[in-house]
């Protein structure tokens, strides 16, 4: 018989829902925190961008029993992903399980001695404690703006200039008649270069470190997703523990999948004009292929072309007033300067302490199945990982962790096993697969696949594939049939 237990969630977003129904379906009594007076996350409106849409098409971004509508676009924009997670939420009553406006300030083992942390939760002007025998944290990667100071900004903002971070870039009026600067070049940073240079701005100079491969939603004329996201691709990179035989196999095709990259840059080249605009990156694409790799802003290419944005590589030096100095030497006109540079991975509230046994000296996170830290027993984490499909991933892990937390798991792993498994992927993305250290190795793109495989083995599920071969190799991951896999998973209930 499995135990109810306690359980608090601490956060509101994708993965936050997703967990909150999955440990309730089991029987346990959740308990979810979200500091923000809304569902959503990244999604939240008063934390969106103008223009924000996802990069991941609709089918791959959504939960595996509830689709996104018919009628939303194939990359539905940012009101439509909040209102499909809030009607996820109302479809599984999640909010009779949350606290809103409530923040976790704190966590602790309890005092006692006992299993499971001590919250420390503030509401308005409430503060208090409260214990639980487990701790889901779904916090994301997109909870602590990265901010950035340069020196002169004091005196270029008391001379009427604007510094923002991306995220609150959210009215584009303030564009308007400005001179914009944007740093950083990512996703953020380009959606919200196309958008001042659409709405209204005298010029647009979009600042960054270095080249890196974007893919249109489009490439070829054929959607990215019927080209990359398919296991036929992830098999061409060097993936995890690979057997001697799959190195054997790896070094005969080395030469075809050679010319497949080279193929897919030639396109991406030539249809993006990367050579024009001095874009073309130094690196080969299935070298750097990972949670970082852009899609590319639709109306970017068009607005370089137009030459409304420009871009320079480099970076912010500082400012004067009116004025942003870049590392070319170059200074150039500024009025508004918005900082495209990210959030900072971290958990803030989890002391020191922990922390230490949890990320390594370099920022490489020990996670076994980028869920669960040995070290840090009774907790575990849901959509800390970056994916293309974080929606999917975010409840597939739910999944394993209330098996794990439950010791349902068919291969609930020994200390020793999770501690030899963390060693051995920390050694491969350090040593194999540079890339893959991005987000402090908390990134399973380009191979989802073989993450949901080790997952969904681990649960026990009697089917993790499509019965077509053909279909398993060359389609993208389906969210309905991962739900099917899902229920060959044994059952059970707390209570
Ligand atoms: C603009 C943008 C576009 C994206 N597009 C895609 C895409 O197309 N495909 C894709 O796979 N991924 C995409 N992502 C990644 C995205 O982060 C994930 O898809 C997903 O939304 C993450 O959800 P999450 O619940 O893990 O984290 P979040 O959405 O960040 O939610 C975390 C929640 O935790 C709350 N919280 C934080 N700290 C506390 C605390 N101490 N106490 C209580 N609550 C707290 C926050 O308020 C927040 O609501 C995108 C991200 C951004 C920013």
């Amino acid at each position: 018989m499995v135990s109810r237990k306690k359980v608090a969630v601490i956060g509101g977003g994708v993965s936050g829902l997703a967990a909150a129904k999955t440990f309730d379906e089991k029987g346990h009594r959740v308990c979810g925190f979200e500091r923000s007076h809304d569902f959503g996350g990244v999604w939240e409106l008063s934390r969106s961008y103008p223009d924000v849409q996802t990069q991941s098409p609709k089918d791959l971004y959504c939960y595996t029993d509830h689709p996104m509508p018919e009628e939303y676009p194939e990359w539905p924009k940012g009101p439509q992903v909040h209102a499909y997670l809030h009607s996820y939420a109302e479809k599984n009553r999640l909010g009779r399980l949350y606290k809103l406006k409530t923040e976790v300030l704190s966590m602790d083992r309890r005092a006692d001695g006992s299993a499971g942390w001590t919250l420390t939760l503030r509401s308005g002007a409430n503060e208090w404690t409260e214990a639980f025998d487990f701790v889901a944290i779904c916090t994301g990667q997109f909870s602590e703006k990265n901010i950035l100071t340069h020196p002169g900004q004091d005196a270029f903002q008391e001379a009427g200039g604007t510094v923002l971070h991306s995220s609150d870039y959210t009215d584009p009026t303030r564009c308007e008649g400005k001179h914009v600067t944007v740093l950083g070049a990512s996703k953020s940073g380009t959606d919200i270069a196309v958008n001042a240079a659409r709405n209204g701005a005298k010029s647009v100079h979009l600042v960054y470190r270095e080249n890196v491969w974007r893919v249109p939603y489009f490439v070829g004329g054929i959607n990215f997703k019927k080209l990359l996201y398919m296991r036929a691709q992830e098999m061409q990179f060097n993936g995890w523990s690979r057997s001697p035989a799959a190195r054997l196999m790896a070094a005969i095709t080395k030469p075809l999948v050679w010319a497949n990259f080279r193929g897919l840059e030639t396109l991406l080249k030539l249809q993006l004009g990367l050579k024009k605009h001095n874009m073309v990156p130094d690196s080969p694409i299935e070298k750097e292929a990972s949670c970082s790799l852009p899609i590319v802003t639709p109306g970017l290419f068009e607005e370089l072309n137009t030459g409304r944005i420009t871009p320079v590589i480099g970076s912010i030096v500082s400012y004067e007033p009116g004025k942003v100095k870049l590392t070319t030497g170059v200074t150039i006109p500024c009025d508004l300067s918005i900082l495209a540079v990210g959030w900072k991975l971290g958990i803030p509230y989890l002391a020191q302490e922990y922390r230490d046994k949890l990320i390594e000296k370099d920022g490489q996170y020990r996670t076994y199945r980028l869920a669960v830290n040995p070290d840090l027993p009774d907790m575990g984490f849901v959509g800390f990982n970056s994916s293309f499909c974080t929606v999917l991933s975010a409840e597939m892990i739910a999944n394993w962790l209330v098996r794990y937390m439950d010791g349902q798991l068919a291969r609930q792993p020994s200390r020793a096993e999770m501690d030899a498994n963390i060693d051995e992927m920390l050694n491969w993305r350090r040593k194999e697969r540079p890339a893959a250290q991005v987000y402090g190795g908390l990134c399973s793109a380009p191979f989802h696949f073989r993450h949901f495989d080790e997952l969904m083995q681990d649960m026990g599920a009697q089917t993790w594939k499509r019965s077509n071969p053909i279909s398993e190799t060359f389609a993208p991951p389906s969210a309905a049939a991962y739900g099917q896999f899902l229920a060959t998973a044994p059952q059970y209930r707390a209570g």
